[in-house]
C-alpha cells in the first residue's frame, strides 16, 4: 500500500458535518470581517496557548512581519534568523527594513541554539526569529537570557510541548501559520500572533487594521491584513482535536524512533520537549538514493530545505562571510518521511521496512 507524505483529509472527515455547519453559520450572519468568530477564535487559541493575547493575521508570513514591526523592529536593525527554515521566516524581515543576519542551527535538532544565535549577534541586533522547526520546540528561554527579544516563528508547531509551556507563549512575541497543510489548518490562509506583552498586542491589532482603530485617525503605516471570519470559525471545530492529532504525531515519530535506529539520523527533541511533528525529517549521507528506493516502494518523501536561504539569490547579499556547518549538513542530508496525524502504526512500519531494504550505508553517528 502506498504511503502519502501527509494526509490532512482522513483526520477531518469526522468533523464534516460540524465544519458545514460552522461555515453555514459564518454565511447566515454575513459578518466576514473582524466579527465574534475571530474574537472567538482569539481568546480559544490564546487560552489553550497559554499565551496573554492572540490577533488573527491574513497568514504565517505576514504574521512575522507584523510581529517584527509591532517590537519596534525597522530600518537599521538586525534580526538573527536560520537559514535552514521556510523562506517566510525571513522574507518578512527586509519588509520591515530590518536586515536578517543567518545563524546556524543544531542539524540533530534543527533549531537553534544559544551558541548560534550568540554568534550572530551584534549591538544592532533587535530581535531574534526562533523558528520551532518541524514542529520541536527550540530553547527560547535560554536565548531571550541573552538579552534580545525573541519572536516565535511557530508555524510549524502547533500542537507540540516545550519544558515551559507551549510554543507560541515561551517568548515575548510568537506567529502562527494556519496554511491547510500545517497542523491545525484552515480552508484558506490565516495566521496568528500571540503575545504575553499588552503593548505588542495592541500594535499588533492597529498594525493589522491599517495602522488604525477606526479608519479615519491613522497611527502607524500599517497593513490589510486579518484573518476571516470563515476562517476563524473552521478553525474553532478543529482547535478542539489539535491535542488528539498531536498526540497521533508524538506516537508515530515514537515508533519511528524504534523503528529506524541506526538505519538513518533521527531528529532528536530538545530537551524536555513532546514535539507534535508537523514534518518527520531523517537524515542520511546518500538521501536521493534513500528517496528512490523509498519512492520504488510507494513511500513518498521529499526534501524541504535543499538549498538554505541565504543560498537563494535575493538573501545572497545577507549571507555571513563565515560557513554555517550545521545549516551546510542538515540541507545536504535531510529527507522527510510520511506523518500526519493519521499515520498509522502498519505503515509507519512499512515505512521503516522500505528503509531497511534500500540496504544504504549506515549514516555514521
Ligand atoms: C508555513 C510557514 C510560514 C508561513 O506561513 P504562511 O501562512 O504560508 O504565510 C512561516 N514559517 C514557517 C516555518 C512555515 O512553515
Amino acid at each position: 500500500m502506498p504511503v502519502p507524505l501527509f494526509d490532512t483529509e482522513t483526520p477531518r472527515l469526522p468533523l464534516r458535518a460540524d465544519l458545514r455547519s460552522a461555515v453555514h453559520r459564518v454565511l447566515d450572519a454575513g459578518r466576514f470581517v473582524l466579527g465574534p468568530e475571530v474574537q472567538a477564535f482569539e481568546r480559544e487559541w490564546a487560552a489553550y496557548l497559554g499565551a496573554a493575547h492572540a490577533i488573527g493575521v491574513a497568514n504565517g508570513t505576514e504574521a512575522i512581519t507584523i510581529a517584527l514591526r509591532a517590537l519596534g523592529v525597522g530600518p537599521g536593525d538586525e534580526v538573527v534568523v536560520p537559514s535552514f527554515t521556510f523562506w517566510a521566516s525571513a522574507e518578512a524581515i527586509p519588509h520591515t527594513g530590518a536586515t536578517p543576519v543567518f545563524c546556524d542551527i543544531d542539524p540533530e535538532t534543527f533549531c537553534v541554539t544559544p551558541e548560534t544565535v550568540k554568534a550572530a549577534m551584534t549591538p544592532r541586533t533587535k530581535a531574534v526569529i526562533v523558528v520551532h522547526l518541524f514542529g520541536n520546540v527550540a530553547p527560547v528561554a535560554e536565548i531571550e537570557a541573552l538579552g534580545v527579544p525573541v519572536l516565535e516563528d511557530a508555524a510549524q508547531a502547533a500542537g507540540s510541548i516545550g519544558p515551559a509551556g507551549r510554543p507560541g507563549a515561551l517568548g515575548t512575541v510568537a506567529t502562527f501559520s494556519f496554511y491547510p497543510s500545517k497542523n491545525l489548518g484552515a480552508f484558506g490562509d490565516g495566521g496568528a500572533i500571540t503575545t504575553r506583552d499588552d503593548d505588542v498586542a495592541q500594535r499588533v491589532r492597529t498594525l493589522r487594521f491599517h495602522g488604525s482603530a477606526d479608519k479615519k485617525d491613522y497611527s502607524m503605516v500599517g497593513y490589510n491584513s486579518r484573518l476571516d471570519e470563515l476562517q476563524a470559525a473552521i478553525l474553532r471545530v478543529q482547535l478542539p482535536e489539535l491535542d488528539r492529532w498531536a498526540q497521533a504525531r508524538v506516537e508515530a515519530g515514537d515508533r519511528y524512533e524504534q523503528a529506524l535506529d541506526g538505519l538513518v539520523g533521527l531528529p532528536r527533541a530538545t530537551p524536555g520537549a513532546r514535539p507534535a511533528w508537523h514534518l518527520y525529517v531523517v537524515r542520511h549521507p546518500d538521501p536521493d538514493a534513500l528517496q528512490a528506493a523509498l519512492t520504488e516502494r510507494g513511500v513518498a518523501c521529499a526534501p524541504y530545505y535543499r538549498r538554505p536561504i541565504h543560498e537563494q539569490p535575493p538573501m545572497r547579499s545577507y549571507a555571513p562571510a563565515h560557513d554555517l556547518p550545521g545549516t551546510a549538513e542538515a540541507a545536504r542530508t535531510h529527507l522527510a518521511i510520511p506523518m500526519s496525524a493519521a499515520l498509522r502504526a502498519e505503515q509507519v512500519d512499512e515505512v521503516a521496512a522500505a528503509v531497511r531494504d534500500a540496504g544504504l550505508v549506515r549514516p555514521h553517528q
